[in-house]
This record gives C-alpha cells, structure tokens and sequence, in this order.
C-alpha cells in the first residue's frame, strides 16, 4: 500500500511537440528572437501603432472631458 500517488505520473506524459518555428503577427515571416513574437523591428512597430491606435480611439470615443470638468467645479 502506500501507492496513491503513482496516478500522477500518467498525467505527467505530455504530447510531444516539435518546436515550430513562429511566426510574425504581422507578416507571418518566421520570427526573430530578438523581436520575438515578430520578425523586425519594423513589425513589431507596426503592431505597436495599431495597438496605440486602437487605445487611443478607446480612450477618446467617451468625450466626457468636458463633462467632468464641469461636474468637479460645480457653483
Ligand atoms: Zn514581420
């Protein structure tokens, strides 16, 4: 007796992956480690406007700059 754990090497055996090579979220060239998950500096630019872009526009539909402005500074 005295054996209860010896379940838990079967969940222990994972499928085998092969290590892909990934590939740029941009392009889909195969990625530069140094740039990682893209593969240029160029890419990883790109991601980053659209990113920006996509926080900016977020961040400036609710035009309630005004709004609030007005609601700290009531008379
Ligand atoms: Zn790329």
């Amino acid at each position: 007796m005295g054996g209860g754990s010896v379940g838990v090497t079967a969940s222990d055996q994972k499928p085998k992956k092969k290590a892909q090579p990934a590939r740029c979220a941009i392009c889909s060239k195969p990625v530069d480690p140094k740039y990682t998950p893209f593969c240029s500096k160029r890419c990883a630019d790109v991601d980053l406007h659209r990113w920006l872009n996509n926080s900016y526009s977020i961040a400036g539909a609710p035009a309630d700059d005004d709004a609030a402005a007005d609601g700290s500074e009531q008379d």
